[in-house]
């Protein structure tokens, strides 16, 4: 299905922002980062960058090939004992002094991810926001990576237990978050001690070659780390999983891509953690202030276009407040202005790529064809530029691929549900298990959707939970291991136990 309605949305920029946007790209590294140098790929090869709202070629830059891959993890593991012996609180001075910059370059960082990525600028500003709050908070982390020591129970020796940095790391990101994802893995590993080779998404890789640039005018010694964008993902990348020096593979993407490098992993047994898919429910309970629940609503699945791992894909609400539901969040999402990011009053910018459309679009008119009723959108949006109209559908039958699957777009899909244990059993009725999101005003029924809800994360009564304070992370298929917090700097750790004997 096609529809013409956002054309005027989508009217080209004037030359002034051409001009600022030329600038700004031809300002972003174009090289591989190995050994605190920019460099060429080993065979000259590139990889084209494009603005998903036109299709444009916005920049090329360099593509690795697997000895390049290797040259960045050797790189990685030259500059590693240097690293887990500077002090900590130097390290965090650096992470700190990186937050610092990205502060200034607030706006240059957002308008690049909203032309690599295709976000509205006003979500990418909230990004830059969210995701350099990862450098001061590792910043403030590193120096209290603490130990024990005491006697043993016996009272004959003393036991000291450390904690050591896992050495050299692999560091995969997605393209959904280009300065969070990488900042969430980068800052950790580096206040922790470890070295790192970064391999950003090839779709979303300018964020991270700018961050990189800014960690280096930090001070960050060469070697620390290594960045290597490649179109050659799968080779290059197991080339460096395979590695017998390589100690941990941290990954963000999808929970396929995932399992597959779990088995890669397992021949190292290296340490890993995984940040893969989700299936959120979103419940809504007859007792819920219905403002706040559509409130929550708009931001769990639009934001990011809902292309995000936390976006709500299910919304689950009690059969008595559905429809009401379903026309408040409706004359919303009718409310929303599709665009180019950069352009004013823009909420939704367009999907990553075709085939995120024609993903939309399928299990939109699987919905369909199962029996929902189409509220509004359903339609794919003219090009240039890959853009599906923000849609919602209501009384979404059983067995739609829908309810099964990461949508990873603007689609709202409703479904009733009767009671609580009903809800219950819905909202786990997943494989995936990244977040949940819950309305009810009451305060019990909270508490048991807690101990009840089979996700890593959850928000009562809010639609947004991300905070580089707490641990972000998956139950099920949806990961191993957290990031962020208390708990994200110790993924990056090893534990050591001595026993010494009491003089
Ligand atoms: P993806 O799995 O296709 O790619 C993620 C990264 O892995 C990219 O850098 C990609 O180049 C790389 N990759 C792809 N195939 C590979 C291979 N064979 N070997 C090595 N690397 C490979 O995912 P995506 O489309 O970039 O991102 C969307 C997915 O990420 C969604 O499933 C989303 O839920 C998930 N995600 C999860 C979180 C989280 O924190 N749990 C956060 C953001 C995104």
């Amino acid at each position: 299905m096609t529809d013409e309605r956002a054309t005027d949305a989508r009217a080209t920029d004037d030359s002034e922002t051409d001009e600022r946007e030329s600038a700004l790209l031809a300002g972003v590294p174009d090289g591989l980062l190995i050994g605190g140098r920019w460099r060429p790929a080993a065979d000259g090869a590139t990889l084209a960058v494009r603005d998903p709202s036109n299709g444009d070629v916005v920049k090329e830059i360099a593509s690795a090939t697997v000895a390049d891959g290797l040259a960045a993890l050797d790189a990685a593991c030259a500059a590693g004992p240097a690293w887990a012996a500077t002090p900590a609180r130097e390290r965090g001075e650096i992470l700190r002094r990186a937050f610092d910059r990205l502060q200034e370059l607030r706006e240059d960082v957002a308008l690049l991810m909203t032309i690599e990525m295709g976000k509205p600028l006003a979500e990418s500003r909230g990004e830059v926001g969210y995701g350099s709050e990862f450098l001061r908070w590792f910043s403030e982390e590193a120096p209290r990576v603490q130990g024990r020591y005491g006697p043993n129970p016996e009272g004959t020796g003393r036991m000291i237990v450390s904690q050591h940095p896992v050495g050299p790391c692999f560091l995969i990101t997605p393209w959904n978050f280009p300065l969070a994802m990488a900042t969430r893995k980068i800052a950790p590993a580096l206040a922790a001690g470890c070295t790192v080779v970064v391999k950003p998404a090839s779709l979303t890789p300018l964020t991270t070659l700018l961050l990189a640039q800014v960690l280096l005018d930090a001070g960050l010694p060469d070697g620390v780390l290594n960045v290597v964008t490649t179109k050659d993902t799968g080779p290059v990348s197991e080339a460096i999983i395979r590695d017998p020096r390589l100690r941990k593979l941290s990954f963000t993407g999808s929970t396929p891509v995932g399992r597959a490098l779990l088995e890669q992993a397992a021949g190292g047994v290296l340490r890993t953690s995984m940040e893969l898919g989700g299936n959120a429910p979103f419940v809504v309970f007859d007792d819920a202030d219905l403002d706040r629940a559509v409130d929550g609503a708009m931001a769990a699945k639009f934001r990011n276009i809902g292309q995000a791992c936390t976006a709500a894909n299910r919304f689950l609400v009690h059969r008595s407040v559905a429809d009401e539901f379903a026309r408040r969040v409706t004359a919303r999402v009718e409310e929303l202005r599709t665009g180019r990011g950069t352009q004013e009053g823009v909420t939704i910018g367009p999907l990553i790529d075709d085939r995120a459309v024609d993903k939309a679009d399928a299990l939109v008119t699987d919905a369909v064809e199962r029996g929902a009723t189409l509220r509004t959108g359903g339609t794919r949006l003219e090009g240039p530029g890959t853009y599906y109209a923000a849609t919602v559908l209501s009384d979404v039958q059983a067995g739609s691929s829908i309810l099964r699957e990461e949508i990873f777009g603007p689609v709202l899909a409703i479904v009733p549900f009767d009671d609580e244990d009903e809800a219950v059993r819905l909202a786990n009725d997943t494989e995936y298990g990244l977040v949940s999101y819950v309305y009810t005003r009451d305060l019990a029924r909270g508490q048991r959707m807690i101990d009840r809800l089979e996700t890593g994360m959850m928000g009562l009564n809010v639609g947004v939970v991300s905070n580089a304070a707490a641990p972000f992370g998956g139950w099920k298929q949806s990961g191993l291991g957290r990031e962020g917090g208390a708990e994200g700097i110790h993924e990056y750790l090893q534990t050591k136990y001595t026993l010494t004997p009491d003089p």
